[in-house]
C-alpha cells in the first residue's frame, strides 16, 4: 500500500494497479469498471442524508437498488416442502419501510439474521427488486445496519453529513464502491484541466479534479452543487462541440444544386393537388424550396403529428429534385411502410407518377420500391430504373442506401420515423453519394422531440414542424387494464372488440414478441433485463390462436410480423385494409404509418414491455376515421411499480410533447448518443436531457463560438481530449476523417 500511495494515478491506470486483483475483478464484472477514470466517473447515484430514510417509490421489478430504511417488523415461519421436490425451511420476512411505504426482504434458513435485523434498526438494504404474490420484495439482500443510537456510524462513509449511494450490482453493494473510491481518491494528485481556465472563469465552474472529488466526497449539498455543475458542463460541451464540428463539416461539403423548374413537375402537381396546403405546409415548403437550391446540403428535420400531412410535403421537395434532373430516395423503417409509402406516393401523383405507361402525363416520373426480398426479376428491374435514371423516385428500406444500389444521380434522401435513424446512419448516409457531393437530407418524424434533445441528438440538423392538422380527427380514449388485480377487466376488452366488430369496425392486437425462436425485429427496443422471476412476453404466435379459440371465437382474425414474407405481410395488410380480417394480431410492425381508418380499437399486451413513444405511436393508429378510437393497455405490472405509473401517463394525455418528455425520462439518459445500441457506455452520465435545458443551450453557443473560430482544436487540445474521453467513439468517428 505505501509504495502504491507514492505513485501518481492516472485516469488512465487499470484499477488493479491501485485496488489489487479482487477488488478490480469485482469492480469489472459488476459494472465493467476497469480504469480509475471509470470509478471516478461512476457517480452516486444519490446522497442519503443522516437521519432521513430513503423513499421506497416507484421501484421497478428487476431493478438492483439501495435504500436506506428501518426495520418494520420481523416475523419467521416454517414451511414445508412438497414431496420429492423442495425440501422444507424456514423464511425470516423482514418488512423495511420508508415512514410511509414498505418492502419486504425475504431470507431462506437464515434465522439467526433475526439477532441483527431487530424492528426499529436503520440501514441500508441492498438487492434486485422482485415481486411475490403481488407484493414487492428484495431477496436476500446485502445490507448494512446503521448504529442505533444514530451518533456512531459503523459505515465511515456516513462520517460526513451524506452518504454517497452508487449505482450498484448484486454481489458489489453501493458501500463497498465507496471503499473503493475512498482508496484511489486518497492516492490521487488530480489532474491536468481539460478546460482552458479562462474558459472555466468565464462559465464559474470549478476545476475537474475537485469537482470529482466532491462529487465522490462531499462535505454538504454545496459541494454537490458546484461538483455537478461542473461536470455537467464537461458533458454538455463536449456533446455540443461534436455537433458544431459536425455540422461545420456538413454544410461545408457540396451538395448538387436543385432550384426549381418553373413549369415543371412540381407546378403540375401543385395545380392539380385537390386541396390546399396548410401554412405550416406552405411555410415548410419554402424553407425545403430554398435549402434545395443551395449549393450545400440540406440537413433538415421534420416534426409532425401522424396525418399532418408530412408526406405531402415530402413529395413536393422530391419533385423539385427531379425538376433539377437528379432523383430522390425515401427510406422507411419496415418493408410494410417501404411498400405503403411507394403506394400512397402512386396515388398523390396520379398520371404524373406513371411514367412509361400508356396514360402516364407529360413529364411524368416512375415511382419505384425496392425491397431486399423482392423477386429476383422484380428486383433487377428496380434496379435498372434506378441506375438509368428511369426512376424519379426510389423508395425502400434503410437497405436501400446501405447496399450499393447505385443511382444515376442521387440529389435528396427523405427518411421517415427518425426514432430508428440515429447519428451514425445520417453521417453513413452523408458520405454515400459521397463521391464528391452530399445529397439533401429530409428527416421526418411523428414523434414530438423536446427542445434539449433536438439540441442534442439532432443538434446537426434544421428543425421544422407541422403543428395543425389538415382535418379533424376523432378522439383516442386510453385506459390501463390492470390484468394481475382485475381479470374481469381482461374479459372486457376482449368484449369490446367484439362489439366493435359486430358494428362493423376492426380491431388491433399488439404483442410484444413474434414467438418460437428468437426473432429480431420485436425485441428490437427492448432493453436487456434481467428476467429473473418474469414470464416471458406474450406472443403473437401465442395469443392468437388463444384467441380464435377463445374469446374471439367465429372473429376472422389473423396475424403480422416481420417473420412473414414480404408478400405474406402484403397480403395481411390489404386484407385488413378491405376489411377482410376483423382482427390483426401484430408485432410492432403497425407502429408507424399503417393506415386503417376502420380499425377502431387496439389492445397492447404487455404494455410495459413498449417506450412510452412507442405506446403513442402504436395508439395513433386507432382512431384515424370517423368513430373515436380507443386503446387499453394491459399488464400484468402491480400498482406502484415505475411501470404501472408510466401506463398511467400515457393513458392520461394525448399531448405527445409531455409524452416525449416522460420517455425521456424513463430512458437511459446517457445512452441518448447511440451507445446503448452499440452496448458500450457513453459520456452522458451527470447531464440531465429532462432538467438542464439552460446547461446545454449554454453549451450549445459556447461550442459554436469555439469551432467557429478553431474548428479542429488545434489550440484547444483539453477539449479535443474532453470529446474523446466523452463522447462515445462511434458519434466522434468523424473527427478522425478530417
Ligand atoms: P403524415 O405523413 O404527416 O402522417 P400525410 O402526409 O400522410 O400525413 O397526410 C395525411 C392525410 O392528409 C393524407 O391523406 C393527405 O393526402 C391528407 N392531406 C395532407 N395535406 C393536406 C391538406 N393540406 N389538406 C387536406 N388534406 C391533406
Ligand atoms: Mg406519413
Amino acid at each position: 500500500m505505501g509504495s502504491r500511495a507514492r505513485t501518481t494515478i492516472e485516469l488512465g491506470d487499470s484499477l488493479e494497479r491501485v485496488l489489487g486483483g479482487k477488488s478490480a475483478r469485482a469492480l469489472e464484472s459488476a459494472l465493467g469498471l476497469s480504469t480509475v477514470g471509470d470509478l471516478l466517473r461512476h457517480y452516486p447515484r444519490r446522497y442519503a442524508e443522516r437521519g432521513e430514510l430513503t423513499d421506497i417509490a416507484g421501484l421497478e421489478l428487476g431493478e438492483h437498488v439501495t435504500v436506506l430504511a428501518r426495520v418494520d417488523r420481523v416475523s419467521g415461519r416454517k414451511y414445508r416442502g412438497n414431496p420429492g421436490a423442495r425440501r422444507g425451511g424456514h423464511i425470516l420476512e423482514i418488512v423495511i419501510t420508508d415512514g410511509h411505504r414498505s418492502l419486504t426482504c425475504a431470507f431462506f434458513n437464515q434465522q439467526w439474521r433475526e439477532r441483527d435485523l431487530r424492528p426499529g434498526r436503520t440501514g441500508l438494504f441492498a438487492g434486485k427488486v422482485s415481486s411475490f404474490r403481488g407484493k414487492l420484495q428484495l431477496t436476500h439482500p446485502e445490507y448494512q445496519l446503521l448504529e442505533s443510537d444514530g451518533d456512531l456510524s459503523r459505515l465511515e462513509e456516513f462520517a460526513g453529513a451524506l452518504l454517497p449511494v452508487y449505482p450498484a450490482a448484486q454481489g458489489l453493494p453501493s458501500w463497498s464502491i465507496a471503499r473503493c473510491v475512498r482508496q484511489v481518491l486518497d492516492t490521487w494528485d488530480g489532474l491536468d484541466d481539460p478546460m482552458p481556465e479562462e474558459l472555466r472563469e468565464r462559465l464559474g465552474v470549478d476545476r475537474l479534479d475537485g469537482a470529482l472529488r466532491r462529487i465522490h466526497r462531499p462535505d454538504g449539498w454545496a459541494d454537490v452543487e458546484a461538483a455537478r455543475k461542473r461536470l455537467k458542463w464537461d458533458e454538455a460541451l463536449a456533446v455540443q462541440l461534436v455537433l458544431a464540428q459536425r455540422k461545420h463539416w456538413a454544410v461545408h461539403r457540396p451538395a448538387p444544386a436543385c432550384p426549381p423548374r418553373p413549369g415543371g413537375l412540381l407546378d403540375a402537381f401543385d395545380a392539380r393537388l385537390p386541396f390546399r396546403l396548410t401554412d405550416g405546409q406552405r411555410e415548410v415548403g419554402a424553407a425545403i424550396e430554398a435549402d434545395l437550391s443551395g449549393a450545400h446540403p440540406m440537413n433538415r428535420l421534420l416534426q409532425g403529428e401522424v396525418g399532418s400531412g408530412k408526406t405531402v410535403v415530402a413529395l413536393r421537395a422530391m419533385l423539385q429534385v427531379i425538376d433539377a434532373g437528379r432523383q430522390a430516395a425515401m427510406l422507411a423503417p419496415t418493408e410494410v411502410l417501404a411498400a405503403q409509402h411507394a403506394r400512397s406516393l402512386r396515388e398523390l401523383l396520379g398520371d404524373l407518377g406513371r411514367a412509361g405507361e400508356l396514360d402516364a402525363a407529360e413529364q411524368a416520373t416512375k415511382v419505384v420500391l425496392l425491397t431486399g426480398s423482392m423477386s429476383t426479376a422484380a428486383r433487377r428491374q428496380a434496379l435498372l430504373d434506378i441506375a438509368s435514371g428511369a426512376a424519379g423516385i426510389a423508395v425502400g428500406t434503410h437497405a436501400l442506401i446501405q447496399d450499393r444500389v447505385s443511382f444515376a444521380d442521387l440529389g435528396m434522401v427523405v427518411v421517415d420515423e427518425q426514432h430508428r435513424f440515429g447519428v451514425e446512419q445520417r453521417d453513413a448516409l452523408r458520405a454515400r453519394a459521397g463521391e464528391d457531393a452530399s445529397p439533401h437530407v429530409l428527416v421526418m418524424t411523428a414523434t414530438p422531440i423536446p427542445r434539449t434533445v433536438a439540441m442534442t441528438v439532432y443538434g446537426d440538423l434544421e428543425v421544422s414542424a407541422l403543428r395543425e392538422l389538415p382535418a379533424g380527427r376523432s378522439p383516442i380514449h386510453t385506459a390501463v387494464v390492470p390484468a394481475g388485480e382485475k381479470p374481469g377487466w381482461l374479459e372486457r376488452a376482449w368484449q369490446r372488440i367484439r362489439e366493435e366488430v359486430a358494428a362493423g369496425h376492426q380491431a388491433y392486437v399488439v404483442c410484444p414478441r413474434i414467438g418460437d425462436s428468437a426473432g429480431e425485429e420485436d425485441s428490437g427496443d427492448e432493453p436487456a433485463e434481467a428476467e429473473a422471476g418474469r414470464r416471458p412476453p406474450l406472443a403473437v404466435q401465442e395469443v392468437a390462436p388463444m384467441l380464435e379459440s377463445g374469446p374471439l371465437a367465429g372473429l376472422r382474425v389473423d396475424v403480422l410480423h416481420g417473420r412473414l414474407s414480404p408478400d405474406g405481410k402484403d397480403a395481411v395488410m390489404r386484407a385488413f385494409a378491405t376489411g377482410e380480417v376483423d382482427v390483426l394480431v401484430a408485432t410492432t410492425v403497425v407502429e408507424v404509418g399503417v393506415n386503417v381508418p376502420n380499425a377502431t380499437v387496439m389492445v397492447i399486451m404487455d404494455a410495459e414491455r413498449f417506450g412510452v413513444s412507442q405506446l403513442h405511436q402504436l395508439r395513433g393508429r386507432v382512431g384515424r376515421g370517423d368513430a373515436p378510437g380507443l386503446c387499453l393497455l394491459v399488464t400484468d405490472m402491480p400498482e406502484g411499480t415505475a411501470s404501472r405509473d408510466r401506463l398511467d401517463a400515457v393513458a392520461a394525455t394525448l399531448d405527445g410533447f409531455e409524452l416525449a418528455r416522460l420517455d425521456l425520462e424513463m430512458r437511459r439518459e446517457g445512452d441518448i448518443l447511440g451507445a446503448a445500441q452499440s452496448g458500450r457506455r457513453s459520456g452522458l452520465r451527470m447531464l440531465s436531457l429532462l432538467r438542464d435545458e439552460d446547461v446545454i443551450a449554454a453549451a450549445r453557443t459556447v461550442a459554436q463560438e469555439i469551432v467557429g473560430e478553431d474548428p479542429y482544436f488545434a489550440t484547444y487540445t483539453g477539449l479535443a481530449r474532453m470529446v474523446t474521453e466523452l463522447v462515445d467513439p462511434e458519434g466522434a468517428e468523424y473527427l478522425e476523417k478530417t
